[in-house]
């Protein structure tokens, strides 16, 4: 599954090749990729041809492409690239891909930009913008650690406040967003925190601490992602070579702590597993998801 960093590596390859052109055709392949868009393919088509893209947005997992053409705060294209969603820049004769959802069009007959999904979870939808310029469907979600309007000493505040495992907090995407269960395991780590400690029990240099990591690991993997992005290619199926060098913890079990040696043990969080070192990370006497 593209974790934030992946996503953010796309939004960059829609910068560089999607933004400042105009669409001039839409096509949809089924009705599962606009499911969210309620009033159908043909009606968000029409919405999108003949508009320009001005930007390339996301917060947490979720992009958008910013629509030229409105007064006020605007509009965009809202996606969600789910489980396996990539999005291909490919020349307009390139064959049709197997999971082929969407394509779009440009008036310079450069490159189409492609929707291929082949689980399709993720999908597209048009939405309002607010004036703060989040789209209006998704503006309950906070921000994202690797955004300028990240504010963590509110973020600290509002964790400071949870009667929750400081490991749920990090996943609430109404606290911050961004972080899934990976990024989360090797923040707590870095952090010497077990998840299931209570938010409200951490000191605010500790909160401080973990936030801190939990945007460090996601700089670092943005690093190693954006060396294998290729022009033609605005790249994502989750495979970031990262995952394979550079964790700590997550999925490490049975292998020696990279600080003291001790087997790094698994256990289930909220249906979920995590990982963490049974000696750098004590659990707390009381289980808590
Ligand atoms: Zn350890």
């Amino acid at each position: 599954m593209p974790e934030l960093p992946e996503v953010e590596v796309v939004r960059r390859g829609l910068e560089d090749h999607v933004v400042g052109r105009r669409i001039t055709g839409v096509e949809f392949f089924g009705s599962r990729v606009v499911r969210r868009h309620l009033p159908g393919a043909p009606d968000l088509a029409a919405r999108l041809v003949g508009r320009r893209v001005d930007a390339a947005r996301r917060r947490g997992k979720y992009l958008w492409l910013v629509l030229s053409g409105d007064d006020g705060p605007g509009s965009a294209l809202l996606m969600h690239l789910g489980m396996s969603g990539q999005l291909l820049v490919e020349a307009p004769d390139a064959p049709d891909e197997k999971h082929l959802h969407a394509r779009f069009g440009f008036d310079d007959d450069g490159p189409e930009l492609r929707f291929v999904d082949q689980r399709t979870f993720g999908g597209m939808a048009f939405s309002e913008l607010t004036p703060g310029g989040i789209p209006e469907t998704v503006s309950h979600i906070a921000p994202d650690p690797l955004e300028e309007d990240w504010d963590e000493e509110l973020v600290v505040a509002r964790m400071k406040a949870r009667d929750s495992a400081v490991k749920r907090a990090l996943l609430d995407q109404s606290l911050v967003s961004g972080i899934g269960n990976i990024y989360a395991d090797e923040a707590l780590w870095r952090a010497s925190v077990h998840g299931e400690r209570l938010a409200s029990s951490l000191t605010r240099p500790a909160l401080r601490r973990i936030l801190g990591h939990a945007r460090a690991v996601m700089v670092e993997a943005l690093g190693e992602g954006g060396t294998s992005f290729d022009a033609l290619y605005v790249n994502v199926n989750g495979a970031s070579g990262y995952f394979d060098r550079s964790l700590n913890a997550y999925g490490q079990e049975g292998r020696p702590c990279r600080r003291c040696g001790t087997p790094i043990r698994r256990e289930a969080f909220m249906n979920r597993s995590s990982y963490s070192c049974p000696r750098c990370q004590p659990r707390p006497r009381v289980r808590r998801d």
